[in-house]
């Protein structure tokens, strides 16, 4: 362990003395950050820790705060599975994670209840028993999407349980609020029609409000020191689904930490013409909370930012990047096309339009000009699952992601 940190620090001073982008620097955090004593960053103080570690960063790597702070706290309200959860179906126990994943929105429960298969046919209808005493305390087993099914299953029912063969990803945004029962995506094939009961132990908790906070650091520019260039990524994860099941969130989006952190260390050595702030956020996780916080109290001035850049799941790379907002900035777009042709950098920078799916979209709605850059290529296959853990971060094309990405804000 003490060989690790040595090997660690060594790697620092080495790599600050010899070149601009440093792989095994990023690298290195995306090892701490994916660790399970952050508990995978979520709402529940692994974010805090994150928080803590990313400004001992800062600090070391020599960026200033920014108006006095490099914390900016903010609320949010976020339903916890506090205890590690027990399911079986029948006599047989379920793996959480890997067999099943319980909807944030669950309140607690502890039982035995039957199950009932309610099959659809092809278009979607359910064939229902028009009492809704039948459903009370059940848990209603169902193919559908949980927006088909709630559109179509007019009872109460004491839980859900939707059979899942693809998308078997977990989402903590639904945790904003309880609701009146409980849910369940349960991979397809670990159901049986001959199951009679589910037993179920889930213990949650709502706090509302948990303090969280974003992470800030800047260098002062040398020409236009009253003009920003933002280089954001969000650090929260998942965090826990009971105290069995942690998601590390490696390419999602310690990468992108890491990349920042990594460019930050450049702009300390290499002095940028415009004024750069390092903008690590809470919150995305939950509903991009923590950049719609800074939109509506900015420390800075949104008139002030030339440009945004937003970095989340920079893991893979052999199939280049997509740009969202390429095709709304397309003067910038063109520039960044250009650089990549001009020097041979990443197998391909794709456009793609707007979308509310990362942190530049607060920004961008807010009228300042932003692109997301995620990474593509099926080395970093892991998503929303606890396999996306260190070794789903490849950093594939790193050096030249790093390079496309400081030719163009020198160019801006
Ligand atoms: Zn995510």
């Amino acid at each position: 362990m003490k060989l690790k940190y040595l090997i660690f620090a060594l790697t620092i001073v080495w790599s600050a003395a010899s070149r601009t982008q440093d792989r095994s620097y990023a690298l290195a955090i995306v090892d701490t950050l994916t660790q399970e004593s952050y508990g995978g960053r979520g709402y529940d103080e692994g974010d805090k820790k994150a928080a803590n570690f990313i400004l001992r960063q800062m600090q070391q790597i020599g960026l200033q705060s920014v108006k006095g702070s490099y914390f900016q706290y903010f609320p949010l309200s976020i339903n916890t599975i506090t205890d590690s959860i027990g399911l079986r179906l029948d006599d047989r126990p379920m793996v959480p994670g890997d067999d099943y994943l319980v909807l944030l929105s669950s309140p607690s429960i502890e039982g035995k209840f039957e199950l009932l298969y309610l099959p659809a046919d092809s278009s979607g209808n359910l064939s229902l028993i028009m009492n809704p005493s039948v459903y009370k305390d059940k848990f209603v087993v169902t193919d559908l999407n949980p927006q088909a099914f709630r559109a179509r299953f007019p009872f109460r029912s004491k839980g859900v349980i939707y059979l899942k063969d693809k998308n078997f990803f977990w989402h903590i945004s639904d945790g904003r609020e309880v609701s009146g029962r409980v849910e369940i995506y349960l991979r397809k094939e670990k159901y049986s029609t001959d199951y009679q009961f589910i037993n179920i132990h889930l213990k949650t908790r709502f706090q509302d409000p948990y303090i969280t906070q974003n992470v800030m650091g800047m260098v002062r520019g040398s020409k236009y020191p009253e003009r920003y260039i933002f280089l954001t990524a969000h650090y929260d994860h998942l965090g826990r689904m009971g105290k069995r099941t942690f998601f590390p969130g490696g390419h999602d989006n310690a990468s992108g930490t890491a990349t920042v952190l990594d460019l930050a260390r450049y702009y300390v050595k290499h002095p940028p013409e415009y004024s750069m702030v390092f903008l690590l956020f809470s919150g995305e996780e939950a509903g991009l909370l923590g950049s719609f916080y800074y939109v509506n109290h900015p420390l800075i001035p949104l008139s002030q930012i030339r440009f945004v850049l937003n970095l989340d799941l920079m893991g893979a790379g052999s199939k280049g990047i997509t740009v969202v907002n390429g095709s709304v900035y397309s003067k910038e777009f063109k520039k960044l096309k250009r650089i990549n042709r001009c020097r041979h950098l990443l197998y391909q920078v794709k456009a793609r339009g707007k979308a509310a799916n990362s942190d530049h979209y607060p920004f961008s709605e807010k009228g300042v000009p932003s692109f997301f850059f995620y990474t593509m290529g099926s080395e970093s296959a892991a998503y929303h699952a606890p396999r996306d853990d260190a070794s789903n971060v490849h950093f594939t094309d790193y050096d030249d992601i790093f390079k496309l990405i400081t030719t163009f804000v020198k160019k801006l």
